[in-house]
């Protein structure tokens, strides 16, 4: 690698040739502020917060878009700069909404805390007629829009195209009249938005945000009448704890689950569970279309923002998407027929709540095929973030409380069923079963290394019951279209695809807790969040194997039948629309 020297307030750094000053100076252990600036998604210098001096330019540079050279000075914190950051602060709040008090990033929210670090007078600019409201775009089922609050930053706009490949959201208008909306006035829900909630975890501010659904679930939890469950899916127990003060990679399965039992739910229950019942159908209905001739390659259809970019983005190949419902529904479906049952309840009475990582599920609960007998599968999708409101608002202390266990008789997920919530998990997990299905015996190693990790495209290959099975793997939805573009061409020969629409899975989610650039700019969450769920895999479950869950065995055994009976395909499967664009 080629090196430079450079001197960072006066110390010398030995640094890679051809890197940003704002990279640079993380060898000196300083951050620079940022408001735009999102590593490898929005490089563009457009807040100029990052304002440096350095040897050899006219006037302060931006620091996240100008390189080193060797033999540069750099002064990242004289007056004059603290003075211009300063200013830049003051315009940028000019022609913001300033409501801290009730706004939904307060304490989370970068421009406050740059604005209270630089003692910025938030009145000292005055804007005119840019103070004047804007309706707020409340269309989408997962998201709000508030360009009152919107800092022009572009970081949301950079997710969407760059990492999702969708640009369902641009800049409109020029100059003073600019604003991040939809092209053609059109409002999200009338655009390819595929709900996932990855622009929300890029704002700096309170300008995107879930659609609140937290006062149905607890007007439900206040109605004796109601018997309200809730169900957790794998990656809300890895990032729970962030909103609570955890380092990002902190398990807090059993504060969750105390947490949900205080805030008055009737059941707490693991997803894991119907991760484990989807790997059932899944595995079998591969293994049937193997068989049969089926339409192959056969693609997951577990992540619903995957879901609607397929039927935006390639209506062709909804065939080839699984028909399985993902483990929120299924859970929901299952809870309302064969455990209401068994709990003696009446379907009419459950209020079944998912708590899950993002915000596509919010859209996915209103579906056509997510309900059974007049009834939705799932009345309620709340994300971390909400949940994480909801303990809050009730008082209850986070991190003094005992850990509890999930409720009977739902209390068993295997391990497969965890690495569900990282890009290649749900792959895994499958392999696991339909390797011991295929070859008709059990098998020690259950790991399958090469489907793991943060890598946007994966492919591997197998030999199983003297089958070889050819294996991708994909996550964000750009990568996706990679990878079915080169599928549709020939290039690439797969018979099983797995896609998840976040980058690095559902522990990646938009839902889960919002990290500041700060740290999503120096620390893989995706990979951090999802080492908790490897490391419950290999080490806290008993079971590994989605087909070796009792109570899985039990449900085929008492109720179900078999994968993909009759039952199974009334209660687990669905259907898909072609929608274009
Ligand atoms: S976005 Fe930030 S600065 Fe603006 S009102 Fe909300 S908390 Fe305050
Ligand atoms: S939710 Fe996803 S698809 Fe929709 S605007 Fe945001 S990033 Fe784009
Ligand atoms: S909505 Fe948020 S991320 Fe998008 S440009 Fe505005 S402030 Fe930036």
């Amino acid at each position: 690698m080629n090196m430079v020297n450079v001197k960072i307030n006066g110390v010398e750094y030995s640094v890679p040739a051809g890197i940003t000053v704002l990279e640079a100076c993380k060898y000196a252990k300083i951050d620079i502020p940022t408001l735009c600036y999102l590593k490898d998604i929005n490089e563009i210098g457009a807040c100029r917060l990052c304002l440096v001096e350095v040897t050899g330019a006219r006037g302060m540079v931006a620091a996240c878009v100008y390189p080193v050279a060797d033999g540069m000075e750099i002064q990242t914190n004289t007056p004059k700069i603290r003075a211009a950051r300063k200013t830049n602060l003051e315009l940028v709040l000019s022609a913001h909404e300033k409501k801290c008090l009730s706004c939904i990033r307060s304490t989370n929210c970068e421009l406050q805390k740059l604005a209270q670090e630089y003692k910025a007078d938030e009145d000292h600019f005055v804007y005119g007629e840019k103070g004047a409201k804007v309706s707020l775009d409340t269309s989408s089922p997962s998201i709000i829009r508030d360009n009152n609050k919107c800092i022009l930053c572009r970081r949301c706009v950079a997710a969407c195209n760059k990492l999702q490949g969708i640009g369902a959201i641009g800049a409109t208008n020029r100059g003073y009249d600019t604003e991040i909306a939809p092209s053609f006035e059109k409002v999200l829900a009338d655009t390819s938005c595929i709900n996932c909630g990855q622009c929300i975890v890029a704002c700096p501010v309170g300008a995107l945000y879930e659609k609140d659904d937290t006062q149905k679930v607890l007007d439900a939890i206040a109605d004796p009448t109601k018997h309200v469950a809730i169900c957790c899916a794998p990656s809300v127990r890895t990032a729970i704890g962030e909103c609570f003060g955890y380092e990002p990679g902190t398990d807090a399965q059993g504060k969750m689950v105390a947490a949900l039992k205080a805030l008055g739910f009737d059941g707490v229950y693991d997803m894991n569970f119907t991760a484990d019942l989807t790997i059932m159908e899944e595995a079998t209905e591969f293994l049937s279309r193997v068989k049969n001739g089926g339409k192959l390659p056969l693609i997951t259809s577990c992540s619903p923002g995957w879901v609607k970019y397929c039927e935006h983005y390639f209506p062709e190949m909804t065939e080839n998407l699984s028909t399985c419902k993902s483990p929120q529904q299924m859970f929901g479906a299952i809870y309302k027929s064969y455990f209401a049952e068994k709990l003696g309840l009446d379907p009419k009475d459950i209020v079944f709540v998912s708590a899950i990582p993002c915000t596509a599920k919010k859209f996915e609960v209103g579906r056509d095929g997510q309900s059974n007998d007049g009834m939705a599968n799932v009345d309620v999708a709340v994300t971390t973030r909400e949940l994480g409101r909801m303990i809050e608002q009730a008082g209850i202390d986070f991190k003094a409380l005992d850990d509890a266990e999930f409720d009977m008789p739902i209390e068993i997920g295997s391990g497969a069923g965890a690495i569900f919530g990282a890009t290649g998990g749900v792959m895994e997990a499958a392999l696991r079963t339909a390797a011991e299905v295929l070859e008709g015996k059990s098998f020690e190693k259950v790991d399958y290394e090469e489907v793991r990790g943060t890598e946007g495209i994966k492919f591997a290959a197998y030999k199983l019951g003297g089958v070889e099975v050819k294996v991708a793997v994909a996550s964000g939805t750009a990568n996706a279209a990679k990878l079915l573009k080169g599928v549709q061409d020939g290039t690439y020969d797969v018979q099983f695809i797995e896609i998840m629409a976040c980058p690095g899975g559902c522990v990646n989610g938009g839902g889960q807790p919002i990290q500041p650039a700060v740290v999503r700019n120096n620390i893989d969450l995706r990979a951090v969040r999802a080492s908790v769920l490897y490391n419950a895999d290999a080490k806290l479950l008993t079971y590994r194997k989605s087909h070796e869950n009792p109570i899985v065995k039990k449900v085929y055994e008492e109720f179900l039948g078999e994968p993909n009976s009759h039952k199974a395909h009334e209660l687990l499967h669905t259907h898909y629309v072609k929608r274009g664009l």
